[in-house]
């Protein structure tokens, strides 16, 4: 992004070339896959072998070089064609991003360029059951022994447990939170899948690690500095979640307003009576003002102001999952009874799109971030 607001000629072409990918798989492709109870496969390779998950990487590992703006111009596009997907925001975002920027040269050599080809996932875990939004509460642990580390306790909702390589959890180390890479294979680590209503071939899982032995070098950057370097990640977290939420924004209200313009009962298409243009005008803007707060979130991420870019990818966030519960909600009401048919692949994405006011992180706990932060309000919790 530059100071005036408009996309380089770069990152739009990257984003026609996505949207090109996109458009050849397509939403019937996602929920197919998600039915049969199968994977995107196909679609996570392909976007990495044209380079577009490895954007954010750096081009000493196989990466694009770009930042966390062009990772999220990805996800948005992949989002409006049909295909939203969770891992995005966690594999080659926080995922890679902590790596890259905290991990030893032999853990960036060791993962980055698999994130960058597409060949290599990494989940990640914080939520736990009786922590919730409340991370001071964590009570994973790890400790040393000896060379080793152990690792006990367990978390939940975490995405795409199933399909990836290893588990980047956040624990609680010898003197605060630290960053674990935990290969999914490891003995003493189980994990099952959490029944959804979510039409996605990407599952939610819970996970229990009874002492779960890790090599020294499963630790990520530093065991002192764990609290920062966890920030750090969220920060990508939030801005790519906020273009998971805007790309399938963008996509209801792109097939709402088609709708609209073409659906006539009364002798004038429906998008005439402003009982719907004017609510489909409204969530056009919000939906604009949410990605217009996620491109100053990425650019402030990007110029390296971590601090500055939370408020903002916090807010992104915040104003991303209310646009998408709208425009899908809207979608749905512009389209009638077609509204909630398979076939116009709406009502599939009710569920998918609330996904965004509750993880990665809460609408309420942003808007407690914002009165304490922002507002310099005192906390009521
Ligand atoms: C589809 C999906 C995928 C997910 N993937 C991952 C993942 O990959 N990795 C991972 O670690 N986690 C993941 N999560 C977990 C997600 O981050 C949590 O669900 C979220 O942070 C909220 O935690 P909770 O569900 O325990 O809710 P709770 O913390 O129990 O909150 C319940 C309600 O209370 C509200 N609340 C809590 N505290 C306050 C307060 N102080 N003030 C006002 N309101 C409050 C919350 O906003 C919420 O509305 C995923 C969740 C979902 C649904």
């Amino acid at each position: 992004m530059t100071g005036n607001f408009t996309e380089t000629d770069e990152r739009k072409a990257l984003r026609s070339a996505v949207a090109d990918l996109g458009a050849r798989y397509g939403h019937e492709y996602f929920v197919a896959k998600a039915r049969a109870g199968e994977k995107t496969d196909e679609l996570w390779a392909e976007a990495g072998k044209l380079g577009y998950l490895g954007v954010a990487v750096p081009e000493e590992f196989g990466g694009g070089g770009g930042g966390i703006g062009d990772l999220a111009a990805v996800c948005e596009e992949l989002a409006r064609a049909g295909s939203p997907m969770l891992l995005m925001v966690v594999s080659p975002a926080i995922c890679a991003t902590v790596i890259a920027r905290f991990g030893t040269e032999e853990q960036k050599q060791r993962w980055l360029p698999g994130f960058a080809e597409g060949t290599t996932k990494m989940a990640f875990a914080i939520t736990e059951p009786d922590a919730g939004s409340n991370s001071h509460k964590l009570t994973t642990k790890v400790r040393r022994d000896g060379d080793e580390w152990v690792l006990s306790g367990g978390k939940y909702y975490i995405s795409g447990v199933d399909e990836v390589q290893a588990v980047l959890v956040v624990a609680i180390g010898p003197t605060g939170p630290v960053l674990m890479i935990v290969p999914t294979d490891a003995p003493g680590l189980t994990f099952r899948p959490i029944e959804m209503e979510i039409v996605s071939p990407e599952k939610q899982f819970t996970m229990f690690f009874d002492d779960v032995r890790l090599p020294s070098d499963a630790l990520v950057g530093s065991a002192d500095a764990g609290l920062a370097q966890l920030f750090a990640g969220l920060n990508p977290e939030r801005i790519m979640a906020a273009s998971f939420a805007t790309g399938m924004a963008l996509r209801a209200l792109d097939k709402a307003a088609e709708y609209a313009r073409t659906r006539s009962v009364w002798g004038t298409p429906i998008g005439a009576h402003q009982g719907l243009s004017h609510p489909l005008a409204h969530c056009a803007i919000q939906v604009e003002l949410a990605r217009l707060m996620t491109q100053k979130a990425a650019a402030l991420y990007d110029s390296g102001q971590d601090r500055a870019a939370g408020e903002s990818a916090n807010m992104a966030k915040y104003a991303a999952g209310e646009a998408v519960a709208s425009a899908v909600d809207l979608a749905i009401q512009v389209h009638g009874g077609n509204g909630l048919a398979t076939e116009y692949g709406l009502a599939q994405l009710l569920t998918a799109s609330r996904i965004s006011r509750i993880a990665p992180v809460s609408r309420e706990m942003i808007l407690n971030y914002v009165a304490q932060h922002t507002l310099n309000l005192p906390r009521s919790y």
